[in-house]
């Protein structure tokens, strides 16, 4: 069956990531997380000292972006895969509060956008990839054949996303967790490169109210759908 480009936007703590992984896994893709690569590049900024007051050193970063090595490697035990920063698996760091207040500000940096954008085409060149993020159908793939833009009430992601933090022993509140899915849906929403929308050609799913089970359904679905065509 001809390989095919499948992108999934939408705003933050959505759950996207897992569709998308359960998805790739299924059809036999590659699954690639864009939103882990502008976390790492904040986990560097945090562990190099680039950030003074929460204000990162922009001309330092522009100097060392290209030098920033960022991979996936997969994880044979729960065969995804994990995301590594120079050589070192950060997959849990990235995931910290202290980069989610962080990251929506590096991402909104075009030299930043610009640098991951290229890594990210580069990726997906031989197709059969699953790419979630903010501008996938937008900016670095805009003529994938399948584009899913998803949303779900704040409230509902804030749950999510606390849950998740919960169980990795983060210490953290509902209200906190809230705060931070608004502040990141504004900042994605309104920077003036490639802001956070939806595709003219992408399908909506507000998964509010719907299982991960529901959503893998769907999901595969829409791509069985797609491949009829
Ligand atoms: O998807 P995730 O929540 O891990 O993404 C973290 C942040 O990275 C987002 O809030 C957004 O600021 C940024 N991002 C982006 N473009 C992407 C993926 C993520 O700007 N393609």
């Amino acid at each position: 069956m001809k390989k095919i480009i499948i992108a999934i936007d939408g705003v933050s703590s959505t759950g996207k990531s897992t569709m998308a992984k359960d998805l790739a896994k299924e059809i036999g893709y590659t699954y690639i997380d864009t939103g882990a690569m502008y976390r790492a590049i904040t986990l560097y900024c945090l562990q190099n000292d680039l950030f003074t007051n929460g204000e990162v050193d922009r001309i330092r970063l522009a100097e060392e972006i290209n030098y920033i090595d960022i991979t996936f490697l997969l994880n044979p035990e729960i065969g995804k895969p994990d995301t590594y920063l120079d050589g070192i698996n950060v997959e849990n760091e990235i995931r910290s509060m202290e980069v989610a207040n962080l990251v929506s500000q590096i991402a909104a940096l075009g030299f930043v956008r610009r640098a991951m954008v290229a890594k990210q085409q580069e990726m997906g060149k031989e197709k059969g990839i699953v790419m979630d993020g903010r501008d996938i159908g937008t900016a670095v793939f805009p003529e994938a054949e399948m584009k899913i833009y998803v949303t779900a009430s704040p409230e509902v992601r804030a749950q999510r996303r606390f849950d998740e933090l919960k169980a990795k022993g983060e210490n953290t509140s509902i209200d906190e967790v809230l705060k931070n899915i608004k502040m990141r849906d504004h900042m994605d929403m309104t920077r003036t490169e490639s802001p956070l929308c939806k595709a003219d050609d992408a399908i909506e799913l507000d998964n509010s109210k719907m299982t991960i089970a529901e959503q893998k359904e769907w999901l595969l679905q829409k791509y069985y759908d797609k491949c009829r065509d």
